[in-house]
Formats: C-alpha cells, structure tokens, sequence
C-alpha cells in the first residue's frame, strides 16, 4: 500500500484540531485532518466560551456563524459559596483591561464544533471523518505519518513531516508515544440538560459546596447544561446507576437545590472521570499535542475550548515555521513548548489556587467574603477567567493584600 504524502496531518476535528488545520491551510500546507467520528457529534461539555475564545473564532473565520448558531451571550457569573454568600462577578468592561469582546459565549457542542469542521472542509484541507487513528509512523526519532481505518475496516495509511496530535483525552497520539499520565486530582463531571429554570439575566451560575461544585449555563433558549463535579471515589460506587446519584446529589447542595424547583431534564445523565490526567511533552520530532491531547486538569474555570483553539494557533506558527524551514525535528518545535508555558502557565497557576479554595469549605467562605468586598479584585478575576486580563495582574500581593486604587 502505497501512502498518500502531506505536509501536515491533523489527528481529531475537534476544537484544536480544525482550527490547527484551518491555520496550516491557510499558510498553504497541504493537510489530511482525520476524525473517528462522524460532525455533528456529541461532546460532553459545560458549552461556555471565554470572551478572548471571539478573538480566534474571528481569526478563524467563524465568530459570525457562532454568533448565527444562536450562541448566548454571558456576562459573567453568579458564584455561590458554601455559606450562601453570593458574588456578582461580571467581566470587567472599562479599566486597563478589555476583552476581545465584553462577554463569554454558550453555545451547543454539536454545532460549534461542526462551524469549525465545516470551516475547515471550505479550505483546501482534505478532512475524512470516519476515519480512526489507530497507531503512528515512527522512525527512529521522528513521527513521519499516521494508520488509519475507516469504518469497514479500510486502511489509510498517511504521512507527513508533521503529525499533529488533536485527539482530546486517550490520545492515541499520546498513548502510542507514551506521555499519557494519570494525576492525583480525581474527580467525575455528570451532566445534562435542563429545562424550566426561569431567567439566567445574561449570567452563568457556580455554586460551590466541598467536594463538589455545580455550574448552570444558558445554552439556548430555555434550556440550560447541568454539571456536577464530584470526587471521583463518590460516584463511581454507583457506576451503572449514576443517573439516581446525580438527581440524589444535585439535593445535597444547600442552595443550588431550591433553584432547581421546577427544573427538567429534558437530556440522559453523561457522565466522565477521572477528569485530570497529565501528558509529557514528545520526545520525538515531527509531531505535536495540542487541547485535550495535551492534558487536562478541571472544568471549573472553563478554558478548555480557549485553551485548545489558542494552543491549535501556537503549534500553526511553529509548525508553519518548521515546514517552511525543512526542519521538524523536536528543536525545531520547541518554541512551540515555550509560548504555550506563556501563555498558559500563569494561568495554570491560578486554576490550582483556585482548586485549592473550592475544595475546602472555611476557604471558600473566606474568599468570597474578602471578594464581596473587593469588587475591583472579583472584576479581575472575571478578567483571568475570561483569558483577557494577564494572571500575573491577579498574583500581585499588593493587589491581595492591599487596598483597592
Ligand atoms: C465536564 C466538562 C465540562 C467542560 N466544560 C467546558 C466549558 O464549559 N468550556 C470550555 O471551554 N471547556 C470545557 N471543557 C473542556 C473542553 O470540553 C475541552 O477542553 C475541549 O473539548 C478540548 O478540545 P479538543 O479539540 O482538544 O478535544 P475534543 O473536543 O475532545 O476533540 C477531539 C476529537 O478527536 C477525535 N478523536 C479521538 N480519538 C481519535 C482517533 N483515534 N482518531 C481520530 N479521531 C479521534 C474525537 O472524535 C474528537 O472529535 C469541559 C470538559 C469537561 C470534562
């Protein structure tokens, strides 16, 4: 069997992958983007998009159509702690720091991720859904290509100087190359949707209340997406029956329940955990990781949708770098390692800090007492989870521990 040749291969149309290979299309690579599912597709997902998420989809070419889609406009979070004490965070719209736009997004899985499928198909990028990854090309140092079958069992094999790994979680590009890494935090999301709820009044709506944390978020007219995080060891006892543990558990927590009065799941109960795993960074050339492929941590600060399309856009730059200068080896990729921990490790920072106050019910008391006082530092906050204002703004101890200007 003779392989067909590229200059880029995308593994998973997801989020990262289209758009990683809508930016090597439009650099004029030439790219075979590979999905084992079939668009539209389910994800499990909380569907909220940060506000800087408008800058890459206007990059991309597709804010209009998300827009179009029907997404909701979300301008901010309503928080609840364990205590009641209830927070009115809302993304900061004056001051030194401005979003791409003034609001986050919610929008189904099922059509967004098709908007960028379908962006993708509109490019010379040779997509084929159907087609499941099954194992890499590797010689000696280098990923060269990609074996793949279609759903009668056909093969494809491909290759290309650079293989790009957009796979989401269980990689198989990670897997085949042995980064895949569990991580001590264990938790399982459940999910559904709902309808009856009333007004959200343009906010989304986080209740914490150790272990667990609920978020509410309008995702269309009427109807919103339910997730419950929990600890991993809680739910899974009630594997098979997990629908029961997350209406039983929804009433466990104090001041979400009442707001729950009159809802009605109008969808089945998905269900994943553990959520966190780690993976390593490659040790050969020729190939990158990128959105879920490349780790995942939690899904309350909700970036992982930004996180994906910004990393899609550092590995095109790098990637389109190395193929231009015939040089994919792993020292050639590694500026792509170096803005990524830019772009992301700050914020890393405060995602971990953040776990560590909702996992501890005085902690979270606390914090949402000092952050009902200081509106100025709850507006930055807003700003750092809307991926617009630098963590490093938040990390400041002046900031923390002074007054506010
Ligand atoms: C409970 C929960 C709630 C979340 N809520 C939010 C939220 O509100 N906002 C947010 O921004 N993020 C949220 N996230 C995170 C977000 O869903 C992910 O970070 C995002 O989907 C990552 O995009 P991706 O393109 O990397 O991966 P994915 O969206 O998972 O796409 C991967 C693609 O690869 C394909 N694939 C997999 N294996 C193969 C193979 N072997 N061969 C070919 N194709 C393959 C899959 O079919 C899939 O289409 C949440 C996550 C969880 C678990």
């Amino acid at each position: 069997m003779s392989a067909r040749v590229y200059d880029a291969i995308v593994v998973g149309a997801g989020p990262a992958g289209s758009a990683a290979a809508v930016l090597l299309a439009e650099h004029g690579h030439s790219v075979l983007l590979l999905d084992k599912a079939a668009f539209p597709r389910p994800k499990l997902c909380g569907e909220y998009l940060s506000p800087e998420t408008a800058r890459i989809l206007d990059r991309l070419g597709v804010l209009k159509a998300v827009d179009q889609a029907g997404a909701v406009p979300i301008r901010g979070m309503q928080i609840t702690a364990p205590d009641g004490t209830r927070l009115e965070g809302r993304y900061p719209t004056a001051g030194a720091y401005r979003g791409y736009r003034d609001h986050a997004l919610a929008i189904r899985r099922l059509s967004f991720d098709q908007i960028l499928v379908e962006r993708a198909k509109a490019l010379p990028v040779e997509v084929r859904e159907r087609h499941r990854v099954e194992d890499l090309l590797v010689e000696t140092d280098r990923v060269v290509g990609v074996r793949a079958a279609d759903v009668h069992g056909r093969v494809l094999e491909a290759r290309a100087p650079l293989v790009i790994g957009a796979d989401g979680r269980q990689s198989v590009v990670a897997r085949r190359l042995g980064l895949l890494g569990a991580h001590a935090l264990r938790r399982m999301a459940l999910l559904t949707y709902v309808e009856g709820l009333g007004d959200f009044e343009d906010l989304g709506e986080i209740y914490v209340d150790p272990p667990d944390y609920a978020i509410l978020n309008p995702v269309a007219a009427g109807v919103a997406s339910l997730s419950l995080v929990v600890p991993f060891g809680h739910a899974a006892p009630f594997a098979g029956r997990l629908e029961t543990f997350f209406f039983a558990r929804l009433k466990q927590l104090d001041h979400l329940a009442p707001r729950l009065a009159g809802m009605r799941s109008v969808a089945p109960v998905a269900a994943l955990g553990p959520l966190a795993y780690r993976v390593e960074r490659p040790r050969h050339g020729g190939v990158l990781v990128i959105g879920d492929a490349a780790g995942f941590f939690d899904p309350f600060t909700g970036e992982g949708i930004y996180a994906a399309l910004r990393s899609a856009e550092l590995a095109a730059a790098t990637g389109h770098l190395a193929l231009v200068g015939g040089d994919v080896s792993r020292a050639a990729l590694e500026p792509f390692w170096r803005a990524r921990d830019a772009a992301f490790g700050d914020k890393g920072r405060v995602t971990r800090l953040l776990q560590a106050v909702i996992g501890r019910r005085w902690l979270a008391n606390f914090v949402a007492h000092r952050l009902r006082r200081r509106p100025d530092l709850l507006s930055l906050l807003m700003g750092v989870l809307g991926d617009f204002v630098p963590p490093r703004a938040l990390l400041s101890p002046r900031l923390i521990f002074g007054v506010p200007r």
